[in-house]
C-alpha cells in the first residue's frame, strides 16, 4: 500500500470533526511529499533537528506540530514556525515557550500533556498538578502561549479495558478544565489522543485530534 492509499483508507474511518496529524518522524521528505500531494497539510514530528531540516525543504504551507518530549533549550529553534506543540509536559517548559514566542512576536498554541498511563516513564502533568497549575498566578501571566487543549497517551498494553479507561480519564480531565479554568474560552477545544493502534477507540471516547504515524507511512525508516 502506498502512503496515499493508506491516507485515503484512514481518512475514511475518521469523522470530519477529527483532525488527522500525520506523524512523519523517522520518515523521509519524499514520503511526506507524497502525503502532501494527497492533500495532507498537518504533520507531526518529535525531534527538533529532524523537523528543522524538513521544515526548510518542504512546502511552507505545511502546519508542523511538535509531539515529542521537548527540551527547554530547543524551544527557540521551533518557536518561529511551529503551529501547535502537543507535548508541553511541565510548567517551566510552558514558560520557555512563552518567552520564545514573545521574542518572535507570536502567540503559540500549546496542548498540556497529561499523564494517565500505567508507565512511570511517560511524561506529563498529573491531573492534580494540571488543575493547580491552571489556577496559579504563574499560568495567568503567560500572554504569548494559548493553551488550546490537552494531549495524552494511553498505557502501552494489549488490555483494551485499560486503554479505554485511560482515554475516558483524559476526556474527563478535558471536560472538567473546559467547564472551569477555560469556561467561556472557545479556543480550548482540542483533545489529542489516539495513535495508529488505538485511534478508533480514542475517537469513540471523544478524541478530536489523532496522531497517526506507522499506519500511514509504514514502519519507521531510520
Ligand atoms: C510516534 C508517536 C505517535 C505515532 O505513533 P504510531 O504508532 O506510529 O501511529 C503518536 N504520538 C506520539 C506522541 C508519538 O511519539
Amino acid at each position: 500500500m502506498s502512503v496515499s492509499d493508506n491516507l485515503k483508507r484512514i481518512k475514511a474511518t475518521i469523522p470530519d470533526s477529527v483532525t488527522l496529524v500525520a506523524i512523519s518522524k523517522f520518515h523521509s521528505k519524499e514520503a511526506i511529499a507524497e502525503a502532501y500531494a494527497a492533500g495532507q497539510r498537518v504533520f507531526g514530528e518529535s525531534y527538533e533537528q529532524e523537523l528543522a531540516g524538513k521544515q526548510k525543504e518542504l512546502p511552507q504551507d505545511i502546519q508542523w506540530h511538535f509531539i515529542g518530549h521537548l527540551q527547554s533549550n530547543k524551544v527557540k529553534y521551533i518557536a518561529p514556525y511551529i503551529s501547535l506543540i502537543h507535548s508541553v509536559d511541565n510548567a517551566k517548559l510552558l514558560k520557555e515557550v512563552n518567552k520564545q514566542a514573545a521574542k518572535n512576536n507570536r502567540v503559540i498554541d500549546c496542548l498540556l500533556q497529561l499523564h494517565v498511563a500505567a508507565e512511570e516513564t511517560k511524561f506529563g502533568f498529573l491531573p492534580q498538578e494540571f488543575e493547580e497549575f491552571l489556577a496559579s498566578a504563574d499560568f495567568a501571566e503567560l500572554k504569548n502561549v494559548r493553551v488550546v487543549g490537552i494531549m495524552g497517551m494511553a498505557s502501552n498494553t494489549d488490555d483494551e479495558t485499560r486503554v479505554r479507561s485511560d482515554f475516558k480519564a483524559l476526556k474527563g480531565i478535558f471536560d472538567k478544565a473546559k467547564a472551569t479554568a477555560f469556561a467561556g474560552k472557545d479556543y480550548f477545544r482540542i483533545l489529542s489522543m489516539g495513535m495508529s493502534g488505538d485511534y478508533e477507540m480514542a475517537i469513540e471516547e471523544g478524541s478530536n485530534m489523532v496522531r497517526i504515524g506507522s499506519a500511514i507511512f509504514g514502519p519507521r525508516q531510520y
